[in-house]
């Protein structure tokens, strides 16, 4: 079964299921995505926080997949925080990747207590208008974030990605993106494992024959948003593919979203400072 395509708001289309490296030691990356490669996914997302962008760009070298068949997403390190910095370091994420053009390019935090991100965001726009990015983002942005960028700047991002997964749904943020044209990417869709022990999915995944990892994707994909579970463990890799040959109800879909606890894993992007 095929991975659905997500029309952003610029056009490019992005697989709606890519795979996670964050955490992947870097001389594991390689093989950890030509893993992913091999089982189906075509979508990739690194950072440069991650440093594993290096091994990503070997893995799309050795697969002997056409360029156009994978889609690359990475993001600005937190410590480039002028507008010139994050040019540089934007061409440096494609020296390290080997990629003449990046799919998707983020900003990984906004930082707002250490400094304006409205300079930086500038630098992806001027990135964008030199064809070395199809399309820019923002990583976890909240909505006066977003109001700014609207208000001060050209281009409206994209993608906003961000922490959901059950116990932290995020109803109002992703209503906010969706109206205004920006596709919400989930990470840690499955909270880094905090919810498969969860009696609600454990019992959806028991009627279906599933895991629980897997109806927490699928409650994932069903709402829309894009996701890349992470695993260095090949089945499940395998299991975190295997989503598009079943459907949760609408009744499940509810129950689901019932179990929203506002719990974040990681940081709030409000406070986060760390550069
Ligand atoms: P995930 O929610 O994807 O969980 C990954 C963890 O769950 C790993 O420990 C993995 O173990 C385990 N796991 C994966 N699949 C299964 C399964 N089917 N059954 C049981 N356990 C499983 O967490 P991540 O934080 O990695 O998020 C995914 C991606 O989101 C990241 O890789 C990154 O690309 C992005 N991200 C972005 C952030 C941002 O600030 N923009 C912040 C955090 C993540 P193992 O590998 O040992 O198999």
């Amino acid at each position: 079964m095929s991975v659905p395509a997500i029309t952003l708001n610029n056009g490019v289309e992005i697989p709606q299921l890519g795979f996670g490296v964050f955490q992947i030691p870097p001389e594991e990356t390689a093989a950890a995505t030509l893993t992913a490669f091999e089982v189906g996914y075509r979508h990739i997302d690194t950072a440069e926080m991650y440093g594993n962008e290096k091994g990503v760009g070997e893995a799309v070298a050795k697969s002997g997949l056409d360029r156009s068949d994978v889609f690359i997403t990475s993001k600005l390190n937190n410590k480039f925080l002028t507008y010139d910095d994050a040019l540089r370091a934007a061409d440096q994420t494609l020296a390290d990747l080997g990629l003449e053009q990046i799919d998707l390019f983020l900003i990984h935090w906004p930082l707002p207590t250490v400094s304006d991100f409205v300079p930086r965001w500038k630098a992806l726009e001027r990135f964008l208008a030199d064809g070395k990015a199809r399309a820019i983002g923002v990583s976890n942005f909240q909505q006066a974030h977003l109001e700014r960028l609207f208000d001060e700047t050209d281009v409206v991002p994209a993608v906003n990605q961000i922490e959901v997964h059950p116990y932290l749904t995020q109803k109002p943020l992703r209503d906010f993106n969706a109206a205004h044209g920006i596709a919400t990417e989930a990470w840690s869709p499955i909270a880094q494992g905090d919810v498969l022990d969860d009696p609600v999915l454990a019992k959806i995944a028991a009627e279906k024959g599933r895991s629980t990892a897997q109806v927490t994707l699928r409650w994932h994909i069903q709402r829309g948003d894009i996701v890349f579970p992470k695993s260095v463990t090949r089945s499940r890799v395998e299991e975190n593919f295997a989503l598009f040959d079943f459907d949760l109800s609408p009744d499940d879909l509810a129950a689901i979203d019932g179990l929203n606890k506002d719990r974040r894993r990681g940081p709030d992007p409000d406070t986060f400072d760390r550069v």
